[in-house]
């Protein structure tokens, strides 16, 4: 489905293989043509581009530049083999671009995360399959220019500033039109889903920290602070009322963490213990980002001096502090 705003902007809908269904790309029909976000690398996405283009009288090889907002499949996916029909040039955060080329080394540290975190070595097993093969759904960037927070993105008639909203990935970065007060949320901000702050899997050698949540509700803070009348997603319909999505998402994480928190007065509990409470029955490939939530939150009541956290036998056991 194709979806217009603000005279210029075209939405368009690509399928994905996974419970979201599809994500959003956006076409700016402005010189030079610009697309958001590229979707996922299948053939029915690659169909789907191809033929809503068309439909609209323009083509894969008219596109002109491509911002992609974090690296995510779903999100960056054929961005190079667009870039390579078109000879687009590519634009991403920096730290999004180093996690893109480093993604095949990182599924080792990634495993060791999670058995600290107490999930079960055949479970650890199955979530890293499903990443590793859901990397064929995309080709890796070869040559990108990096946006960092507040640089400017040039158009014929309007410039858009970039905002950088560390937290579902470390490099998430949004677009903002000031004129007309809209903004490219990538998944930053969804209409219906809380977005997931991904565990995010340390550099070489840097030492183990989850910093996601605590970033993500920054990055909210941060969002709020804008003039915003317009939020246009990477899933699902666009929004209007940004301070109230705000709110809501803001309200739902503080209702988490006190349930986390109740629910540590029982006894001690790993993140995966944890998590498997507060989404009981999710498939393997989700048990990642339900681990992501729950350490989230842990870290977060660890900061301000509620949990403390213990390393036995390789698993971390988190617990009130009496
Ligand atoms: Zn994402
Ligand atoms: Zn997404």
């Amino acid at each position: 489905m194709i979806r217009t705003f603000l005279d210029k902007i075209y939405q368009i809908e690509l399928p994905i293989p996974f419970p979201l269904k599809t994500t959003n790309v956006y076409l700016i029909d402005e010189s030079p043509r610009t697309l958001v976000d590229a979707g996922i690398k299948t053939d029915a996405s690659f169909e789907t581009i191809t033929k809503s283009l068309d439909d609209l009288g323009f083509s894969i090889s008219s596109i002109e530049r491509i911002l992609v907002t974090h690296g995510h499949i779903d999100h960056y996916g054929q961005a190079q083999k667009i870039s390579s029909l078109s000879g687009a040039p590519i634009y991403i955060h920096p730290k999004e671009y180093g996690r893109i080329r480093s993604i095949i080394h990182s599924f080792g540290s990634l495993k060791s995360i999670l058995l600290r975190n107490g999930v079960p070595e055949t479970l650890v097993n199955q979530a890293i399959h499903f990443m590793e093969s859901a990397q064929k759904m995309t080709d890796p960037l070869h040559e990108a220019f990096f946006l960092e927070d507040g640089e400017p993105i040039s158009f014929a008639s309007m410039t858009w500033r970039t905002i950088h909203c560390p937290g579902h990935s470390p490099g998430l970065i949004c677009f903002y039109w000031p004129e007309k007060k809209a903004l490219f949320t990538g998944d930053h901000l969804l209409k219906e889903i809380t977005p997931n702050p991904v565990l995010y899997v340390p550099d070489n050698n840097a030492p183990l920290r989850y910093p996601g949540l605590g970033e993500y509700l920054s990055s909210l803070k941060k969002i709020d602070r804008l003039d915003v009348d317009l939020l246009l997603p990477g899933h699902g319909e666009e929004v209007y009322d940004s301070k109230g999505l705000i709110q809501k998402i803001t309200r739902h994480h503080q209702e988490r963490m006190d349930y986390v928190y109740s629910f540590l007065s029982q006894r001690e509990k790993t993140p995966y213990e944890i998590a498997m409470d507060l989404f009981p029955g999710v498939p393997p490939f989700e048990i990642f980002l339900g681990v992501s939530e729950a350490v989230g939150h842990l870290e977060i009541l660890k900061e301000e001096g509620k949990v403390r956290v213990e390393e036995r036998q390789g698993k971390d056991y988190y617990s009130l502090v009496a």
